[in-house]
């Protein structure tokens, strides 16, 4: 590796780390559409987000305007205990690839959280204890969510409850572990401890659970108890500009040595990670500054993007969030039980989804079984052990890889590599013994599972 004038690891220095948070929004000539109120179909007015959202947040889930929010110097000195994150020449996958493309790619998985969630777990940790709250709820699914935001309130001295998708508090007995060392109550939903819980168990008794589900059950929890709020991880533009941080350092890296992506690709669950890593650069091209490729993955068992409709729909099963337009395969679809990689909300940020729609952003979806190859390939070359989830974007920057070998173009290629593997080896271990199989739903499955979006001609717009 001697002689490259890339280094293998580009770090920004502590002075040079951004100092205020971009809003996509503030650039976008097609605004996402508002949330609406379930009950008047009226757009949420943050006074309403905030029964809900801690009072700041909600303010910032409203605004499309102000472009840059400056990040208070507390969640400032949080982030230095673990940003900047390094950008990664991948040297030795170009070789192993035989690849003419360059590769790089944004690690967010330096924290024992062991994912970029805990960008945006800092910040609504830290509002919400400005604002004098006492606790918060949430869900999480495969727990990357609840572990950062366990973190982020032990910090804080706040109480966390995590309500975890049931299939993965079995599945993940040492994720919840973690949680329990950070001080959370962490409660395997659907539960009987909420009115909701209880309505869906009686309804689908032994259900593993979903998303969905364990996010209307924190809600009720939240809007129930005195000094709590609820917290979400992805999905919400309140989480989009937090996560702009891993664009923007991205960005600042790539500016110090020159270096321009041609495509830029990330993973998409609810959207965070990638939203927050393309957001200075989309920015870019929305101004007419410059132009990139922009790439969604998603797993083709859970395809959002590429199958699902773009249209309001309730953001959990419970039909208590507000109304989100977004691309969506229905509030009561959920993946199948052979699926292992994560991403598997029913729907996706609003944010990205009204870029896609505007065919801003590209969407592809990839088999999980190939993921995982992909995945194992990378921890061979890079030494790295990825996530399920961020395996995604692996697989897709690989075949641009791939491609780029066969026309000898030499692209420059980024994607995020949102975190670590750790807690994933009993995914690991089903590929690794022949065991994991790919299920792609129909077009019936998904055709049945919209026919439940929301009829919104009930309400009188
Ligand atoms: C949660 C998570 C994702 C997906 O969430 P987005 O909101 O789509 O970014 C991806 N990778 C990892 C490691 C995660 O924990």
């Amino acid at each position: 590796m001697a002689n490259k004038e890339i280094p293998y690891k580009i770090y920004l220095e502590e002075s040079e780390m951004p100092k205020a948070w971009y809003n996509l929004r503030a650039d976008m000539k097609n605004k996402p559409a508002p949330l609406l109120n379930p009950a008047t179909g009226k757009p949420m007015s943050a006074e309403e987000l905030s029964d809900v959202f801690c009072a700041e947040l909600a303010r910032q889930e409203v605004d499309e305007d102000t472009a840059y929010f400056p990040i208070p110097e507390e969640i400032l000195s949080f982030y230095k205990m673990y940003r900047p994150a390094p950008l990664v020449r991948a040297y030795c996958l170009e070789e192993k690839l035989k690849t003419p493309a360059k590769i790089y790619y944004k690690f967010e998985g330096n924290n024992t959280s062991g994912s970029h969630k805990l960008n945006s777990a800092i910040a609504q940790a830290y509002y919400a204890k400005k604002q004098g709250l006492t606790g918060v709820t949430t869900e999480t699914g495969a727990g990357q969510w609840g572990t950062a935001l366990s973190m982020a309130c032990a910090y804080l001295g706040l109480d966390c409850k995590v309500y975890m998708v049931k299939v993965s508090y079995e599945q993940k007995p040492f994720r919840r572990e973690v949680m329990r060392t950070y001080g959370a109550s962490v409660t395997p939903s659907p539960s009987m401890e909420t009115e909701v819980g209880r309505r869906i168990l009686e309804k689908h008794p032994g259900t593993g659970g979903s998303l969905g589900c364990a996010i209307s059950e924190a809600v009720e929890v939240a809007t129930n108890t005195p000094g709590y709020r609820y917290v979400l991880g992805s999905v919400l533009n309140q989480v989009m500009l937090h996560q702009s941080i891993i664009g923007l350092e991205a960005k600042a890296a790539m500016d110090k040595y020159g270096i321009k992506p041609d495509v830029i690709i990330g993973c998409a669950g609810g959207g965070s990670n990638l939203g927050g890593l393309i957001a200075p650069f989309m920015g870019e091209k929305l101004r007419g500054e410059a132009d990139y490729r922009f790439i969604a993955v998603e797993p083709a068992s859970c395809p959002s993007l590429t199958r699902g409709a773009f249209a309001y729909d309730y953001c959990d099963t419970g039909m208590v969030c507000p109304l989100a337009k977004m691309y969506t395969l229905g509030s009561n679809y959920i993946p199948a039980p052979n699926h292992a990689g994560g991403l598997r909300y029913h729907g996706m940020s609003p944010i990205l989804s009204q870029l896609r729609a505007d065919g801003l952003l590209e969407a592809i979806s990839v088999p999980q079984t190939e993921v995982f190859a992909a995945a194992e390939y990378f921890a061979r070359a890079e030494g790295t052990l990825p996530a399920p989830e961020s395996s995604h974007a692996i697989k897709a920057a690989m075949d641009e890889a791939i491609r780029c070998r066969e026309t000898g173009e030499e692209k420059t290629i980024l994607f995020g590599l949102t975190g670590t593997g750790y807690f994933d080896m009993y995914a690991y271990e089903k590929f690794h013994d022949g065991k994991m199989t790919d299920y792609i739903p129909s077009d019936e499955e998904i055709q049945k599972a919209l026919s439940y979006l929301p009829d919104m001609s009930k309400y009188d717009l």
